[in-house]
């Protein structure tokens, strides 16, 4: 019997050489960053105390095509081109004459998309100079990410990780830990903002806001240190775009194209790494490829935010961005996606999702893990608590299509495994998962 063709893989040659921007195909222009004082645009000076100068100028250059640093694809190579798969075993068991494609992030070192930005972030670090990086983590994946490219290029990395996960998840600040980077549970005792809430409430379980405002502290006020951000900014999109470029080569490997790409959205990047090129085929080459984002029905930005002028994090510390925002003092649910827990949304996918050129869909979390379930059954990969958000949105194209009676050729980024997530399962098969 013929073996169904379910992977389709590309050879290191075709790890893409540029990053696609599309802010040169944006129909209209980005609002600027401002800065919180003046309220004028962001300088070069504003953005050059906390990070370095080429990635700030990278941060707003316009350019359509960005070349990616042999030394970064020299990295890249380690795990990519990722595998474009074809989940038949799910299209069986929905019944459904849809055909689901996805794209398979998981497979780099950390197991998620974000290693794409950390290694160029750390390479263009390195460029600059910079001999230490600080960053904030909530369940540890961005940590993780940023410790692995901060050891392959001789940099210090200190990661403030949220106190909670940090006791509860320890598995992300051992590797965390295992790739050289040094783990402070957030709050610490190591910066002023720290021991302040330390002071006011000696128990507090941390959050990403407390986490932001130490590692920002610990940048300014330590020689040769910069800070890393792994989501919203432009850069941490652009450098996700080799995902959607290797996925157009890949399903023309299949003989297909995409009706509908599917993401989830936290701060945006997976998304945009996914979406962003399908986009530029769709103003360029006059194709009509539905790209949609789908974020947690508890910290909604797209459906639920406004579209203003917000701060990036807690303490009022980041310039302030255009981006559809639930307020940046709002401090979203405990759900198990700790990855998409964030009140705003990268100005890039806002500007897109204000220009009409995606859609947004939000889902509960109890229905995202019966959709995780379901793929891993069906397909054997768990997937990340942020992922399975996409699965629900993919799952959900292809229900209406076999409702439609219409073939529809759906696409979704899996943009990491779950399985140093599996205490969230725990509370999802032992009934305990809040809706
Ligand atoms: C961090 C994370 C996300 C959310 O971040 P985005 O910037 O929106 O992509 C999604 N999936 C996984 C696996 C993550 O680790």
């Amino acid at each position: 019997m013929a073996i169904t063709t379910t992977h389709f893989t590309l050879p290191q040659s075709e790890i893409p050489t540029h990053w696609y921007n599309l802010m040169a195909d944006f129909p209209q222009p980005m609002q600027p960053p401002l800065h919180p004082g003046t309220k004028k645009p962001a300088s070069l000076e504003d953005m050059t105390a906390i990070f370095p100068e080429n990635i700030v100028r990278q941060e707003m250059d316009p350019t359509r095509e960005i070349e990616i640093p042999e030394e970064v694809r020299q990295i890249y190579a380690l795990w990519r081109p990722t595998a474009l798969l074809r989940a038949i075993r799910l299209e069986k068991a929905l019944q459904t004459p849809a055909h689901i494609y996805y794209k398979y992030e998981g497979a780099s070192p950390a197991g998620s998309h974000k290693p794409n930005t950390a290694v160029a972030q750390a390479y263009y670090n390195k460029q600059a100079g910079t001999k230490r990086l600080s960053t904030e983590t909530g369940a540890g994946q961005w940590g993780s990410s940023l410790a692995l490219a901060c050891r392959m290029f001789g940099i210090e990395c200190v990661v403030y990780q949220v106190k909670v996960t940090y006791n509860h998840k320890p598995y992300r600040k051992l590797l965390m830990n295992t790739w050289g980077a040094t783990v402070f549970p957030s709050p610490s005792e190591h910066t002023k903002f720290g021991k302040k809430v330390l002071a006011e409430d000696p128990d507090s379980p941390g959050s990403l806001g407390i986490a932001i405002s130490e590692a920002i502290e610990d940048c300014v006020t330590h020689p040769n240190t910069k800070y890393s951000l792994g989501s919203v900014l432009n850069h941490v999109c652009l450098h996700q775009t080799v995902i959607g470029q290797e996925c157009i080569k890949q399903m023309a490997l299949a003989g297909e194209e995409p009706d509908v790409v599917v993401a989830c959205v936290g701060g945006g990047s997976n998304f945009a790494g996914i979406a962003f090129p399908y986009i530029q085929q769709n103003l360029k080459k006059g194709k009509k490829i539905r790209l949609l984002a789908v974020e947690p029905s508890s910290c909604a930005s797209l459906t639920k935010g406004e579209l203003r002028y917000d701060f990036g994090d807690t303490a009022e510390m980041t310039p302030l961005m255009m981006m559809y925002t639930l307020g940046h003092k709002f401090v979203p649910p405990k759900i198990h996606a700790g990855g998409l827990r964030y009140h705003g949304m990268s100005p890039m996918v806002s500007h897109a999702y204000k220009l009409g050129l995606i859609e947004a869909v939000a889902y509960g979390q109890k229905k995202v893990f019966e959709a995780a379930m379901q793929f891993a059954q069906c397909e054997g990969i768990v997937p990340a608590p942020e992922s399975s958000h996409a699965v629900r949105g993919a799952m959900d194209e292809a229900i209406k299509a076999r409702e439609e009676g219409k073939k529809r050729v759906i696409l979704f980024n899996l943009s990491g495994h779950g399985l140093m997530d599996m205490p969230s399962y725990d509370s999802y098969m032992s009934g305990n998962l809040a809706e």
